[in-house]
């Protein structure tokens, strides 16, 4: 366990294999076990019980969410040597990546919700391209072109301030859905797309809803305000803003 690696650099994570294939990017992620403090938004999105974490190969393999408990204590206890053997890996890839042809893309918050600009790493390798997924409205412009952000969804009351934050902005939002992805239904007044396909593609969106499946045996029988039921979606825009002339306010960093 000592000499574990932070990066996932081999593409095993199946959402990342599905972004990467057919494009000029090879993605490497990061895979922690989520807390309430590397996690500061979940407790107001109530989506720990929900998270990813529980599903895929961590439903199988005890060892999975041991060596992400491994690196959160890493994180949180040995922070310098913990960010030095990351800016090697990241580095190493780069390096690898670009001798192959492609161009290095990173997901660092896999299972996580880290302010990684406060922590310096985008900034210092700026020819990579670096997305997350947030539950934090206000990390979301990460002042970056080449860092680009999803905000989460979660439908608890104390979390719609954030929701209505993000909803002023053309950030995409990824909502979770029970059963199938209703692509091309509304939600929140915006069109949902497949967000399931592919991670650059949600990143590189604009004013869309990411669809994305409820995912894990143990989640599936579960409710929670984290997920949206089929009855909470529309079929078309709601009239309210397609005839008010209202427009959102496109405050990210333009690509
Ligand atoms: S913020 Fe994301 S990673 Fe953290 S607990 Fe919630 S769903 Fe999991």
């Amino acid at each position: 366990m000592k000499s574990v690696k932070l990066l996932n650099t081999g593409g095993t994570n199946s959402k990342i294999a599905k972004s990467q294939n057919g494009t000029e990017f090879k993605i490497a992620s990061l895979s922690l076990y989520p807390n309430n403090i590397i996690c500061a938004g979940a407790k107001a999105a109530d989506c720990m019980r929900l998270c990813l974490k529980d599903s895929g190969f961590s439903e199988m393999f005890k060892s999975v969410n041991e060596a992400r408990k491994f690196k959160t204590d890493m994180f949180m206890n040995e922070k310098p040597k913990f960010l030095e053997k990351l800016k090697r890996e990241i580095e190493a890839f780069i390096v690898k990546t670009e001798k192959q042809g492609f161009k290095a893309a990173f997901r660092l918050n896999t299972i996580s919700d880290i302010d990684w600009i406060k922590e310096g790493i985008p900034q210092e390798f700026p020819n990579a391209f670096w997305y997350d997924y947030t539950k934090r409205v206000k990390t979301l412009n990460t002042g970056l072109k080449n860092y680009k952000k999803i905000f989460s969804y979660s439908g608890t009351p104390q979390y719609q301030k954030q929701v209505q934050e993000a909803l002023k902005t053309g950030f995409p939002i990824a909502v979770v859905f029970r059963g199938a992805i209703p692509i091309g239904k509304y939600f929140l007044g915006r069109e949902i797309i497949d967000g399931d396909k592919s991670d650059l593609v949600n990143a590189n969106s604009f004013n869309k809803i990411c669809g994305l499946k409820l995912k894990g045996n143990k989640n599936k029988k579960q409710k929670g305000l984290f997920i949206v039921e089929p009855c909470q979606v529309s079929e078309c825009r709601p009239f309210d803003l397609m005839d008010s002339g209202k427009s959102f306010v496109f405050d990210r960093v333009a690509a």
